[in-house]
């Protein structure tokens, strides 16, 4: 009897053991496996991971690799073009079938097609899986048959869906080939930073499937039971944390989705709350699938003549974290140092950018994109065109945040603001929000020189509002 050909299991952003349906199929085939994952940021189009995700992007991979060691596997790593990549292991090492997850992004989906084509004329078989999203994208329709833009009827339709599956475990043994082919090494992907600024997001995180489940594990021993109050509170640690974890697949949507249902038993109110930023993040890759040109333009097709201004200097300080506004400056503090934003704080933020300094949406989500630990093209499309109002079910644009009275509401004590601003430590709570209003005796027993340690405000928010509602009502005439 022959032995079986073997699978090729091509990881993309699924860098997990349990609940991988590829993974799960070649094992219950019988078949040597033979895990594989492509450099290939040119596959990305316009939206090659940024510095922040590389450097998670390195560490994810040095651990399912040492997870597949343990199993009696390894990690091979290529680097090139990925159908020609696939397609020449396939030749080097006898296999039949090339298994992979699909993803959602532009570019992604065009690469699926490209691979199964060279595949298929190579005479090896691809199958691909659904396995990064609850729903297949492709499956939800509104009434009239076309794609969702409105949240809440997406929301309810998802709702009615059966429960996706119950997640698979990880294998206990992989079964491999009696010879791996080559692997490049790691360190030579040239994934991390070559002057070392990655310290911040060392001590925040830990990335791999380990780390996810860990995460999770936290959040439900602690902060889950106030997540509906406490999830809008930055100076708290109210939300899971989860989102990188989730973008590179360390741990699946499905599985998330079961553990939340699980609890909804015990706090019901908090499991509803969390199932339903899950399908935001169901939702934003909906949009994404469905209008993947809203990654670099407006779904709003009047936002095409928005007058967005070119303001560098300006753009600079908000990426400094050097406005003036307190709580949009902790915002972009924590971001460069941890590389994670809270999401209240991306919305402040953001909604800084786009609406008191009037920059474009899309320098936001760029800077985002090299930044964010987590940046993820649908999750980030859809937040800041969310926020700029020109979205799918997007906050109207005059809807226009007031930096203070944000931070007066969900920073209440400043807590959240001292620990991103040392500079305003000792600065009194009823002007943490405004250091401009405190009376110089008071700034001067915080020892705080406006201008000097903590820059004045880069425009005044009533007047900024006020060319804000300018620029909309001259899109309008
Ligand atoms: P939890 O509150 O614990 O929620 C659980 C999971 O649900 C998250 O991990 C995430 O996967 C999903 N989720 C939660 N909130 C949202 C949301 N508003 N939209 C979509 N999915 C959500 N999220 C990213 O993952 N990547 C991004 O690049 C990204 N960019 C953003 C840009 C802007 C301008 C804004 C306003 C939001 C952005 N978000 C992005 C959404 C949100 O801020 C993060 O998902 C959230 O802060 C992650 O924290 P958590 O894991 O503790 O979330």
């Amino acid at each position: 009897m022959t032995a079986p050909a073997p699978i090729l299991i091509w990881f993309r952003r699924d860098l997990r053991l349990a609940d991988h349906g590829p993974i799960a199929d070649a094992v219950a085939s019988g078949a040597p496996m033979i895990p594989v994952y492509i450099h290939a940021p040119e596959a990305d189009g316009d939206w090659a991971p940024g510095a922040a995700s590389r450097w998670w992007l390195h560490h994810s991979l040095q651990r399912l690799d040492a997870d597949l060691r343990g199993r009696g596997s390894r990690l091979i790593l290529r680097q090139g073009p990925s159908a020609d990549t696939l397609v020449e292991l396939a030749r080097e090492t006898g296999a039949a079938s090339v298994y992979w997850h699909r993803r959602v992004e532009p570019a992604a989906i065009q690469l699926d097609a490209a691979v199964t084509r060279s595949l298929r004329n190579a005479g090896v078989d691809p199958r691909s899986y659904g396995g990064a999203l609850l729903q297949d994208p492709a499956l939800l329709r509104n009434k009239s048959g076309g794609p969702y833009k409105v949240f809440t009827p997406f929301y309810n339709h998802l709702l009615t869906l059966p429960p996706p599956p119950a997640p698979a475990p990880a294998p206990a043994r992989i079964h491999s080939p009696s010879r791996m082919p080559p692997s490049m090494k790691l360190g030579n992907l040239g994934l991390l930073p070559t002057f070392d600024w990655a310290g911040g997001l060392r001590e925040a995180w830990t990335p791999g499937e380990a780390g996810a489940h860990q995460a999770l594990q936290k959040f439900l021993r602690g902060p889950a039971a106030q997540y509906p109050t406490d999830r809008d509170r930055p100076d708290r640690q109210g939300t899971s944390a989860l989102s990188p974890h989730l973008h590179f697949g360390e741990i699946s949507p499905t599985t998330v989705w079961h553990t939340a249902h699980n609890t909804s038993a015990s706090m019901p109110q908090a499991a509803t709350s969390w199932l339903r930023q899950l399908a935001w993040r169901e939702f934003s890759s909906h949009l994404l699938f469905h209008f993947p040109e809203s990654a670099s333009a407006p779904l709003r097709p009047q936002f095409q003549s928005f007058p967005w201004r070119e303001d560098p200097g300006r753009l600079q300080a908000w990426r400094d974290g050097s406005t003036g506004y307190p709580i949009v400056d902790a915002g972009m503090r924590e971001l460069w140092v941890t590389g994670w934003m809270h999401n209240r704080v991306r919305m402040i933020a953001a909604s800084f950018l786009v609406k008191d300094l009037l920059v474009s949406w899309l320098e936001g989500a760029r800077w985002f994109w090299d930044t964010l630990v987590d940046a993820d093209l649908a999750n980030n499309t859809m937040g800041w065109q969310w926020t700029a109002g020109c979205g799918a079910d997007a906050a109207p644009f005059f809807r226009i945040f007031n930096p203070v009275s944000q931070g007066r509401k969900f920073d209440p004590d400043g807590a959240y603001v001292r620990t991103w601003l040392p500079a305003l430590r000792d600065v009194p709570t009823p002007y943490i929000h405004e250091p401009w209003k405190a009376p110089p005796a008071a700034l001067q027993q915080a020892g705080l020189q406006l201008g000097n340690h903590y820059p004045e405000r880069i425009v005044h928010h009533h007047i900024a509002r006020m060319r804000a509602m300018d620029a909309l009502h001259s899109l309008r005439g």
